[in-house]
């Protein structure tokens, strides 16, 4: 970006101010808050659209935004919806840090976890971390984003069931027969191991008897009393 950009850019800056503080203060009003007396920078970052910076010991709390998003991106001016958005989001960030967030919408931590999530709904922000164009002009949908699957029972017992089959699968994984070994089968009498094939949920034996060979489950041969031949 040339200069001659950069200030056409910056004269711009009294015409963003107004618009992010009249939003805020809409804000401000329907949540009893503070963030339009937060002071806003602008910047000409290439990569990054905006930021809050919450109080440290380094700064100021402020918001950051990016002049040369907000105008233009790839020469295509940002749509109004999508610039609201993007203000919409950084006030989320705000709100995380002054906004009493419920208990339940505590369970995912994180910059864009739950509770800032929860603040998205709020403010109707898209409850996305990073930015896609036309996200702003999309219905959002925050059931979703604000589903917290642990509180679910039907959820936790399902994870269970599926913890269990994973450990039942990794078990059965484990190979007890070794390649030679000789074996007693009910029905086809006695067989060596000519090969072990381990497959997702077990291990397949191939065994050699008289007349015939057989691929053979080793959890069925281990189940049954017909076991390695000691
Ligand atoms: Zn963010």
């Amino acid at each position: 970006m040339d200069i001659r950009e950069r200030q056409f850019l910056e004269k711009e800056i009294p015409h963003f101010q107004r618009e992010i503080k009249n939003l805020y203060r809409k804000f401000d009003r329907e949540f009893g808050l503070h963030g339009a007396e937060v002071p806003i920078k602008f910047s000409f970052e290439e990569n990054v659209l905006g930021s809050y910076s919450p109080k440290s010991e380094m700064t100021q709390e402020h918001f950051t935004f990016s002049l040369y998003f907000i105008s233009f991106m790839n020469k295509d001016p940002m749509h109004h919806l999508d610039k609201i958005d993007l203000y919409a989001h950084e006030y989320a960030h705000y709100m995380q840090y002054h906004y009493e967030i419920p208990q339940k919408h505590l369970w995912q931590p994180g910059k864009h976890g739950s509770a800032w999530k929860y603040c998205c709904s709020l403010v109707g922000a898209a409850p996305t971390e990073f930015y896609r164009i036309g996200e702003g002009l999309k219905k959002h949908d925050y059931e979703k984003a604000l589903y917290n699957p642990h509180a679910d029972k039907n959820y936790v017992l399902k994870d269970r069931r599926s913890q269990e089959q994973m450990y039942e699968d990794k078990r059965r994984r484990v190979i007890q027969y070794a390649v030679g070994e000789e074996i007693e089968h009910p029905k086809y009498g006695k067989g060596i191991i000519e090969e072990i094939k381990p497959y997702d949920r077990g291990v397949h034996l191939n065994i050699r008897f008289k007349d015939e060979s057989k691929l053979i489950d080793q959890a069925w041969l281990a189940r049954t009393r017909y076991k390695k031949r000691t």
